[in-house]
């Protein structure tokens, strides 16, 4: 494969370049030739007289093409309309160009539409797309791309318009200039291999949130509060202009699909709501994140070595805009040049970074996508070097941010685990393990509230008190007596985890227990009777012998308060001592 990269200044000076290529083609057998263009402008006229040249030029080449926040010629942020020619050396390599409406309607529909088409072309290996965003969810989109032959790579990049007031755009020869389409460019044939990658370079920063409430790309809470006070808390970020650029620095990771996948704040709402770069998933964990660049081209070291042993014969980068703002006009280029000293390097700074990965179709966000494309077999280069990247600036060196980060990050998961021992302890009673008093009885009002909020719940208690226990311990002593507690709370906590999850257990007193159940009467009735028989087969050792539980059950009454509940589930037991102990009394 070859290709050809320059910028576009004016028609006639695009036909000389034209000329170069086209003078390169002559002495060659070629198969096919695509343009792609990209351009911060999103001047209509302009990038139609661009198409028009290689409509002229080239009239059986194609092209497609978008608007961006910047482009990358050879590995250099560039201004300009961008131009990359690639040019097709093996005749087994396809390559085709389809562009399709894209709305939040249309989104599912066009997905299938291209699966039609690749059920049709058996040689399709991958496919780039160029597409326009504009705060549309993707995740319905990705989701469908993920239905395609999971052996497809599928990657590309969101069309990018600075200028609110103007949509961003896609074009291409297989339709026109755009505002909410995709262009597809399905490549493919048996000598075109192609790898994908993704790099962050930011990295997880301490404590875990848990998003609370969030729809679409709206974040609301975390922890169950608005979202931005993290952001005030933890960073002391202040709700004004630099909002965006201060949080960029510390955009939010969150697994998603088995990877980290990254969001930033575009901008934080008055009800202290964040809007994120795209959509976020309620009830994941959340973390921030922070980028430094020695991280960051560390990562990018990595991933270029892997991308060198490829030999590609050209790279394509898709790259944050939030990238693009967080290491300033002169420094940017410092992680896509890399890739240059490996292959021509192209592609532009996006709003939304797409790849697939482990089947899955994620959109990403400051984030840099990268495939590597090659035509036949790696050269066996003897004398080809190992990647090497800018090594005086890095051996041995780590970032005190870095150091820092590392830090708090071991803080952070020693304070954890102390609080999950700590939280624990809170909840649970040492002897049984089960939750204590105070901790069932919670449990029982925040059911009851729910209950009664909501007709058609389920709930039911069961006491149960061991019968003759003050003899147990005066006979055999009181450590005997605690097995015996023992035997029946383990029992209580197997129980439940086979036949309710949901349930709760906690030793209400003594060797008294309470069990909260989601299941309606005639069913905690059975579970009791089962309770009972199974205490009274169990052989304590020691003497102890066999021994009996008599139990209380009842049905939360709708609109009752927990008293109510507790008092009568107490009678019924009361109930059973009454009428000679072992037994189980519904009330
Ligand atoms: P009933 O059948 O009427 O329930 O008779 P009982 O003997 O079980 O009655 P009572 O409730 O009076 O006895 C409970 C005894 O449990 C009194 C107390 O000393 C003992 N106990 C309370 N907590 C523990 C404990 O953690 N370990 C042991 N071994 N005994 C305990
Ligand atoms: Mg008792
Ligand atoms: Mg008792």
């Amino acid at each position: 494969m070859k290709q050809f990269q320059f910028i576009y200044q004016n028609p006639n000076q695009f036909r000389k370049e034209m000329v170069k290529i086209k003078q390169w083609r002559k002495s060659r057998v070629l198969f096919g030739t695509v343009f792609q263009i990209f351009s911060e402008s999103l001047d209509k006229d302009l990038l139609t007289e661009v198409c028009q040249v290689i409509e002229q030029e080239m009239p059986s080449a194609v092209y497609m093409g978008c608007s961006s926040n910047g482009n990358i010629l050879e590995g250099q942020v560039e201004t300009e309309i961008v131009i990359i020619c690639t040019i097709m050396e093996y005749p087994s390599t396809h390559m085709e160009i389809v562009q399709m409406p894209l709305t939040a309607e249309t989104d599912i529909s066009t997905v299938q539409a291209l699966s039609a088409m690749i059920d049709e072309r058996p040689w399709v290996k991958a496919v780039e797309m160029l597409v326009t965003i504009r705060g549309m969810s993707m995740t319905g989109f990705c989701q469908e791309l993920e239905k395609l032959n999971p052996e497809i790579q599928i990657f590309g990049g969101g069309a990018f318009s600075s200028d609110m007031a103007n949509a961003a755009c896609v074009f291409s020869k297989a339709g026109e200039y755009s505002t909410n389409s995709v262009v597809f460019l399905l490549m493919g044939g048996e000598d075109l291999h192609i790898t994908t990658m993704h790099v962050t370079g930011w990295k997880p920063l301490g404590k875990k949130f848990l998003v609370t409430r969030a729809e679409g790309s709206i974040l609301y809470e975390l922890d169950g509060k608005p979202a931005y006070d993290a952001y005030y808390k933890y960073l002391n970020i202040n709700n004004d202009e630099h909002f965006f650029a201060n949080t960029l620095e510390f955009p939010f990771f969150y697994e998603h699909n088995g990877m980290n996948i990254l969001r930033a704040p575009v901008s934080s709402n008055n009800d202290g709501s964040l809007t994120m770069t795209s959509d976020i998933e309620e009830n994941v964990v959340a973390r921030m994140a922070y980028g430094d660049p020695w991280t960051i081209l560390e990562h990018i070291r990595r991933s270029s070595e892997k991308i060198h042993q490829f030999q590609p014969d050209f790279i394509r980068v898709y790259s944050c805009a939030a990238r693009r703002t967080f290491w300033g006009m002169d420094e940017i280029s410092k992680e896509t040049q890399p890739f240059q000293s490996i292959a021509p390097t192209s592609g532009f700074y996006t709003s939304g970074e797409f790849l697939r990965t482990n089947g899955y179709v994620n959109q990403h966000n400051v984030t840099l996508v990268v495939a590597a494309i090659r035509e036949g077999e790696p050269m066996q280069d003897e004398n080809s070097t190992e990647f090497e990247m800018y090594q005086e600036q890095f051996s041995g060196k780590v970032s005190m941010i870095n150091r820092l980060a590392t830090f708090i990050e071991a803080a952070t998961e020693e304070l954890e685990e102390a609080n999950q021992k700590l939280e624990f302890m809170a909840v649970s009673d040492g002897l049984t393990q089960l939750y204590n008093r105070r901790e069932i009885e919670r449990r029982i009002k925040e059911k009851l509230n729910e209950c009664n909020r909501h007709q058609n719940k389920n709930m039911c208690l069961i006491m149960m008190d061991i019968d003759n226990f003050k003899q147990v311990n005066d006979t055999y002593g009181h450590k005997e007596g605690d097995n015996v507690i023992i035997g029946l709370s383990t029992l209580l906590r197997e129980g439940i985890k086979v036949h309710n999850p949901d349930a709760s257990a906690g030793r209400w007193g003594g060797e008294e227990f309470m069990l909260l159940l989601e299941y309606p009467l005639d069913y905690a009735k059975k579970a009791a009777e089962h309770l009972r028989q199974d205490f009274e087969a169990i052989a304590f050792e020691n003497g102890v012998g066999h021994r009996t539980v008599s139990v209380g059950v009842t049905e939360f009454i709708h609109g009752e308060d927990s008293d109510a509940l507790c008092i009568r589930v107490d009678k019924a037991l009361y109930e059973a001592k009454e009428a000679g102990k072992n037994r189980v009394v519904v009330l």
